[in-house]
């Protein structure tokens, strides 16, 4: 496969960072690395720009990259902070005059049900978010020509998908994967994996779990995302990790190759 870009749009967790009201020196450092929107990455592949999740920050993370086109969009699964910003999707409907192709669990979509009601209602109003439903679960699917592998990873008890293209790896939200579906990580050279903060958490990696993730994978770079401001500043964190891991920060653009 040819080398392609991921950008990361957001790499904050639920809250984002700042979070609302809080005065830490994480929420009120003034580095742009400690400035996260909520968890969500950009893929551009050959001529195809794919989208993983919508969260809440969708509209200002499509304006901040300027992405003039976008021709998919990948669910992981459907809390809000991954799934809230699906109703700014209109803006690339009315400029490509398509239904936005969406890959998703039927899990998500009984979410996307619920909390966009609208959007599937027997009677729709124009101006509506128009979306192209394809379900998926754990067998390999192809987006415009871009075979994309699935890896069920778990949430505490909530199944999320993780996508794998090529050998670049990206997983969100989980704090455990099956032996099987480990198998599907087998000689992956760049992984995106969660790690909210030190302490542990009932349904994400901290960062020491994270750590021993990465080191079971061992690929190349690694780079962690979904951050809580109670992991600490970006830079102290970044200076104790491995050589070959980093913690992602917004904005940073990895060529994948
Ligand atoms: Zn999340
Ligand atoms: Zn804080
Ligand atoms: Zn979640």
């Amino acid at each position: 496969m040819n080398s392609f870009e991921v950008v990361f749009l957001g790499t904050g967790t639920s809250q984002g960072v700042p979070v609302i009201g809080c005065n830490c020196d994480v929420c009120t450092s003034t580095n742009p690395k400690d400035k996260r929107l909520r968890t969500s990455a950009l893929i551009k592949i050959k001529d195809q720009t794919f989208v993983i999740d919508t969260g809440p920050d969708f509209r200002q993370q499509m304006l901040r990259e300027d992405v003039q086109n976008l021709d998919a969009v990948l669910f992981t699964h459907e809390h809000k902070d991954h799934i809230a910003g699906l109703d700014d999707i209109r803006a690339f409907n009315f400029k490509s005059k398509m239904d936005m192709p969406v890959y998703l669990s039927d899990r998500v979509l009984i979410g996307l049900k619920k909390e966009f009601h609208y959007i599937f209602s027997e009677y729709t109003y124009p101006g509506i978010p128009k979306i192209q439903l394809n379900l998926i679960d754990k067998v390999p699917f192809n987006v415009n020509g871009i075979n994309i592998q699935p890896i069920e990873v778990m949430h505490y008890q909530l199944p999320v998908t993780a996508f794998r293209i090529g050998d670049f790896a990206y997983i969100t939200d989980a704090n455990f994967v099956s032996e099987k579906e480990m198998e599907k990580l087998v000689g992956v050279k760049f992984l995106v994996i969660n790690a909210l903060r030190q302490e542990q958490h009932i349904s994400h990696f901290n960062l020491a779990e994270a750590l021993a993730f990465i080191d079971r994978i061992k690929p190349n770079k690694a780079y962690l995302t979904h951050i809580s401001h109670l992991m600490g500043q970006h830079d102290e964190i970044n200076s104790t990790l491995p050589s070959n891991v980093s913690i992602a920060h917004d904005g940073l653009k990895i060529s994948v190759h």
